[in-house]
């Protein structure tokens, strides 16, 4: 079984311009899940898929670049209910706090809004999804998916936190935030990665392929490449409309 990876949109804390902040269309077989939902994200989703097939949708965080879609594309679900398209409310998984922030996502019968447990383990269709809690501005969770024995982890945004390691221990396929690069955690900016520490996860973790993400709309991309590959050389910068296909051991 084929799992793979759509990058819908990449860039925050806002977009480049013709670019679009976070979203990510993982898939297997029948089943698709949209890892975030920023500003631009529901456009570049129907350039990919029908979306009123996905079976859920995971808020990493409630911060507007990682949900602003959420709330139009509530009018497209409205639509695909009345054209008999889809019967049942859009699963929405997200972290319970912001409170004020989570009691937004419910919107007549668009969404199924369920709890995102900081310490989570749950079962979408062939996917077993754990979380993990980050380091952020808000309640920000990493997400661990198992699939087919593909394993993918999604490190949302944070700082460096320990549990990081674990969460994306042996993973095939690293979707990792680096908003920073060294000199601004010299300079001491909090709340994100540099492209330095995301490779040290990376390595620490094992994993075989690092996808840096969370890209900053006025730094090249690339730049975050270089100043990671002197630590794990299989690094990438994601690139927006890509599709990445989740392979086993690519490494060995
Ligand atoms: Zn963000």
């Amino acid at each position: 079984m084929i799992v793979q990876l759509t990058v819908l949109g990449c860039y925050g804390p806002y977009p480049a311009a013709g670019k679009a902040c976070s979203g990510y269309l993982l898939q297997e077989d029948g089943c698709s899940l949209l890892l975030d939902c920023g500003n631009g994200v529901f456009s570049r989703l129907q350039e990919h898929f029908p979306f009123y097939q996905l079976a859920a949708v995971f808020l990493s965080h409630l911060h507007a670049d990682h949900i602003s879609d959420i709330f139009v594309m509530r009018y497209g679900l409205e639509m695909a209910y009345k054209k008999g398209l889809r019967s049942e409310p859009l699963l929405l998984y997200a972290p319970v706090e912001p409170v004020a922030e989570f009691s937004r996502l419910s919107y007549k019968n668009a969404y199924r809004v369920e709890p995102l447990a900081e310490r989570g383990e749950l079962t979408v269709g062939p996917f077993k999804i754990y979380t993990a809690p980050g380091i952020h501005a808000v309640s920000s969770l990493a997400m661990r998916v198992e699939c087919s024995k593909k394993k993918f982890a999604y490190s949302a945004d944070t700082e460096y936190y320990p549990d990081l390691v674990d969460l994306a221990r042996g993973v095939n396929f690293f979707l990792c935030e680096a908003n920073y690069r060294e000199e601004d955690i010299r300079a001491g900016l909090s709340n994100h990665l540099s492209a330095a520490q995301a490779a040290g996860i990376a390595r620490e973790a094992g994993v075989d392929r690092l996808v840096l993400t969370h890209h900053h709309p006025e730094r090249d991309p690339e730049g975050a490449v270089r100043e990671a590959e002197k630590i794990f050389p299989k690094v990438e910068a994601a690139r927006e409309g890509e599709t990445y296909i989740i392979q086993e051991g690519t490494n060995q």
